[in-house]
């Protein structure tokens, strides 16, 4: 007898009035900034400088009066008090996990610990996405990731355990071995970044492997890049998937996601706003930007036990709109287009703005490519951007007529910048399994 399921993982919370819904925020907003305030000396050095004490949060438009947090602060604080800083709530020893950032910027690693609670909360967040995008206790879910010190898809893997699904993690397979096992244990739920996705059904391809007749895949879940509500590249995972692609997205600093894509997909991820507040401000004057366009996001969040985040300036820029865009019922904004991109992903070139997600998104309009990498360098004083694009081993002949349109579009995007289009030899291009790093700016810095 088939089960009759609630699409909510939490029906009650999910669809509560806005009003309701905003004034449980308040309640939360006010206890965490208590606790900030008294259990995170970080906090409370940062809320007395700016004469900002928690009494003075009566409503939600309060959350104004309190500074913002950055990534930068809270570097300079476990640089000066190593190991964590002293923004943890509670010390070292009452913690079950430490992570790190990737650190592939160069930069020093953010460092994070979370408690059990905490960890049962990271599950939470995940299972709201899982279960919104249609994933059962039925399913097999095989992620395509490794995990390790970095604590992306380890939630999400808590999450299946929570749900009842039988799991299967892959760090230690190639990419071959992990499409092998995918189609053999019939999995019909994948997880892994946009890029590893599209990579491992370019493999399955060159293995003459089907995955839309070979595999059971029903659901492509994806995290780590903002690729994954890019409609061009979407679509090129659905195809080769035979399933529906469904984009989430988290960050370290929250140790989980904070928004996901409904089963309607409605052409944005829903933010699940009984967790988080997301504000969305103008990355120059940090005042608020109206429903539909663009800003920084900004974000409070009441989970993490062992982390306080409130105000903290995420960099990522997104635009909202509002709930009632989708018809699934839930009362959640959502996120047009997903993660737009980075605050600071912006390059200039010869006047014009340029944000790598947007070059991605007109190269993916074109199937006979497999990969590709933008690089950006200065000739005297003329910046130069170029687009390298490795096509399918069978579809080289392509190029021919696939050089100009790619320019041609590139350009009529761009105000009739110019971008040199480049063919590369197959297999030159870097390949990714987690972070793609698909730009290379050469420029010298002054
Ligand atoms: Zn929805």
């Amino acid at each position: 007898m088939a089960q009759t399921w609630s699409p909510y993982w939490n029906p009650k919370i999910e669809t509560l009035p806005k009003d309701q819904l905003r004034a449980l925020q308040l309640k939360r907003l006010q206890a965490l900034v208590q606790r900030a305030w008294s259990e995170s000396p970080f906090h409370r050095r940062l809320y007395e400088r700016a004469g900002a004490t928690p009494d003075r949060i009566r409503t939600l438009d309060d959350l104004r009066r309190l500074p913002f947090m950055t990534r930068e602060d809270w570097m300079a604080n476990q640089a000066e008090k190593p190991l964590f800083g002293d923004l943890c709530t509670r010390p070292p020893a009452d913690a079950i996990r430490y992570h790190l950032t990737s650190g592939t910027s160069g930069r020093q690693p953010l460092r994070v610990l979370d408690g059990r609670k905490d960890w049962s909360w990271i599950a939470d967040m995940w299972c709201y996405g899982f279960w919104g995008f249609g994933i059962r206790p039925v399913d097999t879910v095989f992620f395509a990731f490794s995990y390790g010190s970095f604590i992306g898809f380890w939630g999400a893997h808590y999450c299946c355990e929570k749900l009842g699904c039988l799991t299967l993690a892959s760090g230690n397979m190639t990419t071959e071995q992990r499409v092998k096992q995918i189609v053999e244990l019939g999995a019909t739920v994948v997880c892994a970044t946009p890029t590893y996705a599209l990579r491992m059904g370019q493999t399955a391809e060159k293995m003459g492997i089907d995955l839309r007749k070979d595999g059971k895949v029903r659901k492509v879940v994806v995290s780590g890049e903002p690729a994954g509500s890019i409609p061009a590249v979407k679509r090129m995972i659905e195809d080769m998937w035979g399933g529906r692609c469904g984009d989430t997205a988290g960050m370290t600093e929250i140790g989980t996601i904070m928004i996901f894509e409904c089963e309607k997909q409605p052409g944005g991820p829903h933010i699940i706003e009984d967790h988080f507040i997301e504000e969305v401000l103008d990355p120059d004057s940090g005042e608020p930007v109206p429903y539909g366009e663009r800003g920084e996001r900004v974000v409070t969040s009441f989970g993490r036990g062992f982390i306080p985040l409130i105000r903290y300036r995420t960099k990522d820029l997104v635009c909202k709109v509002p709930h009632t865009r989708c018809s699934c019922g839930r009362n959640g904004d959502l996120y047009e287009g997903g993660i737009l991109g980075r605050v600071d992903d912006m390059k200039l070139i010869r006047g014009t703005n340029v944000y790598p997600r947007a070059v991605e998104a007109i190269v993916r309009e074109f199937k006979e490519v497999e990969e590709f990498q933008i690089v950006i360098t200065r000739a005297d004083v003329q910046d130069e951007i170029t687009v390298k694009i490795e096509l399918k081993t069978d579809q080289q002949h392509a190029w021919g007529a696939l050089g100009p349109r790619l320019g041609k579009d590139l350009a009529d995007a761009h105000e009739g910048l110019r971008f040199n289009i480049v063919l590369s030899p197959p297999g030159e291009l870097p390949r990714f399994e987690l972070k793609a790093k698909r730009l290379q700016d050469l420029r010298p810095t002054m």
